[in-house]
């Protein structure tokens, strides 16, 4: 079995070394290629003086560049941290700072901003910027170099941040390719990529959904499409012609693309797999998008911490004709552990609420630098407590409510905000719509929601109630209804509640 970078790529170099590996636009690179490059890359980081266990931060858009860098780097043990490059100044410089990394890669259009953020935080040796590293990487020779082992550290991927600060989650080469090795041991259509697929990475590079199917698409030895960043636009080209087959969109992107002028005239014929995850799919979108695009729905649901994907609904769990299992984020995959705990974490019993936990062999290293929230988010036994509330049904699909925290409890009812959205979500008028509790003297907290008109709607508080009567419990139906002109998201397309919630709760909290 293998289990590390330098592994795959040897491995792939040998066998097909034609084959096309990863391109961006004018930039193509054959599995043999690609070995080459990674090598070069080993000898620059070398050359930098950089060692094992040592951190370097890429801060830009997607680029094949920042691929073939974390593949070399991966090599030798050189840690990538990839940083969002929509986060602010301020937040790109806590991370840097927190990584310890002497040496930055700024990718194009981010030279400026990454050379004021090293003088501004100790340590920074070096900003290379893209051109340069490019030609620093055709002038550098292949040494001899100890490859990684399978424990050793060769990614950091902060969280998306949608509950507080940002975490450096550790990954080794064993929890990206566990990753596969789970997948692989079962025929489905998670793990039987075939050999005419080609992989789209249209997500951010500095979340597991980008910079993972990268990682799935090299382990696999299939080429994998770099898009700087996403729109629906470049998707429904890559799909035309570019020829891609596998993607994954979270759902705030697939709802751009289904309100794409474009959306129903694109050729899907190349089109396999849509995979989508990492929050929350309102129903009504689920079944528009199996409408639109020609295309088999995979669900997956997962976080930072456990490498992605720990559990995932197959296609043939998307019946749009009445199949329950629509709601569910399905089963965990061969190798994952999950639990639904109560508060004092013993289980539950079937079909309760409760928080998940899970085990596998993709649960991180620990986060870097924490070693107390290290310790508050893998309990006893390794396990990883998600936050996340849910229940198990008879036959092991997991049912993914919302955070634990995001739960709101009204007149000493639980609600979670993503069934009522789920709910509200097809009304006419409403292009989006978030969900929280607001203080309330009578009941503790109220449901509200607040909504975001389509162009040229006007929304009817009245009649997003009725709608939300007719679908819902009574207790879930929110009492009040706000109009907002867009939602605070985060750079993986999560809706911020803490931030939508602070104006209602400020001096209640
Ligand atoms: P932070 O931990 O910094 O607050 P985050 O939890 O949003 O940020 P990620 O690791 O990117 O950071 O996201 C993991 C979370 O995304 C999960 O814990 C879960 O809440 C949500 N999620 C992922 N997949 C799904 C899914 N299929 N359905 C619903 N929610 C999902
Ligand atoms: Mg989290």
């Amino acid at each position: 079995d293998i289990v590390s970078f330098d592994g795959f790529l040897t491995h792939w170099a040998a066998e097909r070394p034609e084959w096309a590996a990863l391109s961006q636009d004018d930039h193509h690179f054959t599995y043999g290629q690609l070995e080459e490059r990674t090598a070069k890359i080993v000898g620059m980081l070398l050359g930098l003086g950089l060692k094992k266990g040592d951190r370097i931060a890429w801060i830009g858009k997607n680029s094949d560049l920042y691929f073939a860098l974390f593949y070399g780097a991966a090599r030798i043990g050189i840690v990538m941290v990839p940083v969002g490059w929509r986060l602010a100044p301020a937040e790109w410089a806590y991370i840097a700072k927190d990584t310890g990394a002497r040496v930055l890669f700024a990718g194009q259009g981010f030279e400026a901003g990454v050379q004021a953020l090293a003088r501004d935080i100790d340590g920074v040796d070096r900003v290379i910027a893209e051109e340069e590293a490019r030609a620093l990487i055709d002038a550098s020779a292949r040494i001899a170099f100890e490859p990684a082992g399978p424990d050793d550290a060769v990614l950091q991927l902060y969280t998306s941040g949608t509950t507080g600060n940002p975490k450096g989650a550790v990954l080794s080469n064993r929890n990206l390719f566990a990753l596969r090795k789970n997948a692989g041991e079962e025929e489905h259509a998670y793990s039987k990529w075939e050999d005419d697929e080609v992989v789209l990475i249209a997500m951010p590079c500095a979340h597991i959904g980008g910079t993972g199917l990268g990682i799935m698409a090299m382990a696999s030895g299939l080429p994998a499409l770099v898009q700087a960043e996403f729109s629906p636009d470049s998707v429904f080209d890559a799909i035309e012609k570019g020829g891609a087959t596998r993607l994954f969109i979270v759902p705030a992107a697939l709802q751009m693309m289904v309100n794409h002028p474009r959306c129903r005239s694109v050729d899907y014929s190349r089109l396999k797999y849509i995979l989508y995850g990492a929050a929350p799919i309102p129903l009504e979108l689920l079944r528009q998008c199996m409408d639109v695009f020609s295309a088999e729905f995979i669900q997956v649901y997962g976080m930072t911490e456990t490498t992605g994907t720990i559990c995932m609904l197959p296609p043939e769990d998307h019946d749009p004709n009445g199949n329950t299992r629509m709601r569910s984020a399905g089963k965990p995959l061969p190798g994952v552990e999950l639990r639904v705990v109560d508060g004092a974490g013993n289980d539950v019993p079937v079909g309760e609420v409760g928080e998940i936990w899970t085990r596998s062999s993709n649960n991180m290293i620990g986060y870097w630098n924490l070693p107390d929230a290290t310790k508050g988010t893998v309990a006893d036994g390794g396990w990883i407590k998600t936050g996340d509330a849910g229940y198990l049904d008879e036959d092991g699909y997991m049912y993914i409510h919302d955070r634990v925290k995001d739960m709101i409890i009204t007149g000493g009812e639980n609600v979670y905000p993503a069934e009522v959205e789920s709910a509200i979500y097809g009304h006419p008028d409403i292009l989006e719509v978030a969900v929280i509790g607001v203080p309330d003297a009578k009941w503790g907290e109220s449901v509200k929601a607040v909504c975001v008109p389509k162009p040229g709607a006007q929304i009817d508080p009245e009649s997003v109630i009725g709608w939300a009567r007719e679908r819902i419990a009574g207790f879930k139906v929110p009492r009040s209804v706000d109009i907002i002109a867009a939602l605070p998201r985060n750079a993986s397309g999560k809706i911020l509640r803490k931030d939508l919630r602070a104006p209602y709760w400020a001096g209640f909290e």
